[in-house]
């Protein structure tokens, strides 16, 4: 068992370190904070993206990512400023992006999630993950030194607990997990992706949400244009299996035939297409 998730684990590594490289970053070990707008920036390292927002009552970030990330991570944000990291919010409940926030415990921060994510997170078995001190259903809205951050509940999504991530003001989404811009996911990934949820949030925060900027929970490059065309793959990859579904055809004919030529650049696109096929399939069918 053990090996099984180290191997799992080296294979997220390679297939993103792939991508990134391909986009002119090659080690993924540097530290990364881009400012975002004044006050606000994202922060990137191990292939993991944080939303970082300092204002003069403290700081507030998003998913410590392991130990080793978030002792970088504070060690970055006070080059930023004394200020202390006051709120710790978590995308969702998954372990490599919830473990590590002691460090930001131990100087006061409270720690906020959706309420789903209160049991998954106590099952950590290496016990690196700090409960949420504070939870909400729907939606639950921040203020700090005049910055705002709104989080809402849209449903399953990638696990049961996603809090969808908006700076209304600033106009900055910060997308984990539901969003990855160009790219075919690996399909190992996808047993906890509810596509249809993922699309239905997809759609929510096409119609109800404004944003100029998208940060992107794993890479560094993304936008809304980005976010867009992953909005079209995700319905167009719905309307193919659905379409052939209702046509009489077995998931097997439909992993053959289906093709979104839209998308053929996107990396992986002939490897994983049949896998997210085969998962669309599923979560239309059973509702997970
Ligand atoms: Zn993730």
């Amino acid at each position: 068992m053990k090996s099984m998730i180290k191997i799992v684990l080296l294979a997220t590594v390679f297939s993103l370190s792939s991508l990134v490289s391909a986009n002119g970053v090659t080690d993924a070990s540097t530290p990364v904070m881009k400012k975002v707008v004044e006050g606000v920036y994202e922060y990137h390292q191990y292939h993991y993206g944080s939303l970082v927002v300092v204002t003069d009552e403290g700081v507030i970030i998003t998913d410590p990512s392991r130990e080793p990330r978030a002792s970088q991570l504070r060690a970055e944000i006070r080059k930023l400023t004394n200020k202390p990291v006051v709120k710790v919010i978590y995308s969702h409940d998954h372990f490599d992006h919830s473990r590590g926030g002691q460090i930001f415990k131990d100087e006061g921060a409270e720690f906020i999630a959706q309420e789903n994510c209160v049991e998954l997170l106590s099952r950590d078995l290496k016990n690196k993950v700090i409960p949420a001190d504070i939870t909400y259903k729907d939606n639950m809205s921040i203020s700090l030194g005049g910055k705002q951050i709104d989080l809402h509940y849209y449903g399953p999504n990638d696990g049961n607990c996603m809090s969808i991530i908006h700076m209304p003001k600033e106009k900055i989404l910060l997308a984990v997990d539901w969003h990855l811009p160009g790219y075919v996911n690996e399909t190992y990934r996808l047993p906890a992706h509810n596509y249809v949820g993922v699309l239905n949030t997809l759609e929510r925060v096409h119609k109800e949400l404004d944003f100029e900027h998208v940060i992107s929970g794993h890479t560094q490059e993304s936008s809304v244009e980005a976010l867009e065309e992953d909005y079209r793959f995700n319905k167009a990859l719905f309307n193919a299996v659905w379409k052939g579904m209702q046509a009489g055809k077995s998931t097997e004919e439909l992993k053959k035939t289906v093709k979104l030529p839209e998308f053929s650049h996107w990396y992986k696109y002939k490897d994983n297409l049949p896998g997210h096929v085969e998962r669309m399939a599923y979560s239309i069918w059973h509702g997970n």
